[in-house]
């Protein structure tokens, strides 16, 4: 598929990865739709991009929300070709913290918070939207922002777990659906300097984790930009896990 005239929608482009994946499809020509939780980031947003950018407040773990809202879009009459599940939080939390003097489990709250955030949002949306495009007999992508840490991470049991979902729920729907003309793909960032990055990691911990990093250095945005045009262009490419990681996990 090629990038010009698309019609692309990303989940959570109001910061981070999302964002420059929005601006950077608009740039290449692109027709982009944001789905974002944050009402200030999506003013924010319209007005950075001119208003070339439509971007609607969105919670995408609330399907009755995703739904109206979806409606709401293709009601326009924009029809997407495109699906970029990136909407996520990052959580750490070992599963028994041996030095709390309280409740030493992992928080029941935090795990569903953070299943909610990264796992039933991309099944809430992505739902709707393949719906649409076999509705309309249209061909489509569907890319899933995953991470590194679905190959199991000490220390995010939630994040961990809601992420290698991510990664069955893509490899699933490109067999289900492939024979439909949709093709499916996640990609899995290692350490990408954002700002959530930025915060979770103090610098110590950045200059540490550079030398585990077989490149030697945080990714950049520029680079899963890279990997979801590959997506996009390469209609021969489904079911795939591209790891975007400098080779961290070899
Ligand atoms: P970020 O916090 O900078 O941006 C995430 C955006 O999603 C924010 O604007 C936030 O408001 C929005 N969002 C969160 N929950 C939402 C919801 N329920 N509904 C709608 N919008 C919501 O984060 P980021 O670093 O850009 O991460 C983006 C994605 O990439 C996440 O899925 C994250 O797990 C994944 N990821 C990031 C890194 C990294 O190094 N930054 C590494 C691996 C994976």
């Amino acid at each position: 598929m090629k990038i010009a005239g698309s019609r692309v929608l990303v989940t959570g482009g109001g910061s981070g990865i999302g964002r420059f994946l929005a601006e950077r499809l608009e740039a290449e020509s692109a027709e982009v739709w944001v789905l974002e939780a944050d009402a200030a980031r999506c003013t924010e947003l319209r007005e950075a991009s001119g208003g070339r950018i439509n971007a609607y407040t969105c919670d995408v773990t609330d399907p009755a929300t995703v739904d109206a809202t979806l409606q709401a879009i293709f009601d326009t009459g924009f029809e997407p070709d495109v699906l970029i599940n990136n909407a996520g939080i990052i959580h750490s939390e070992p599963l028994v913290n041996m030095l709390s003097r309280g409740e030493r489990v992992h928080s029941r709250e935090s795990w569903r918070r953070v299943m909610s955030a990264d796992l039933d949002s991309v099944f809430f949306v992505t739902s709707r939207v393949v719906d649409r495009l076999l509705a309309k007999r249209r061909k489509g992508v569907v890319i899933s922002i995953s991470s590194i840490s679905a190959n199991g991470n000490p220390g995010q049991s939630a994040y961990s777990a809601a992420k290698a979902g991510v990664n069955a729920l893509t490899r699933t729907w490109a067999k289900e659906l492939g024979g439909l003309g949709l093709r499916f793909a996640a990609i899995a960032p290692g350490f990408i300097d954002t700002p959530s990055t930025r915060a979770a990691l103090s610098e110590a911990a950045v200059t540490r984790l550079q030398q585990q990093i077989p490149l030697r250095r945080l990714g950049d945005l520029e680079s899963i930009y890279l990997a979801a045009r590959h997506v996009i262009e390469n209609d021969y490419l489904t079911g795939t896990v591209l790891e975007v990681d400098g080779g961290l996990v070899i």
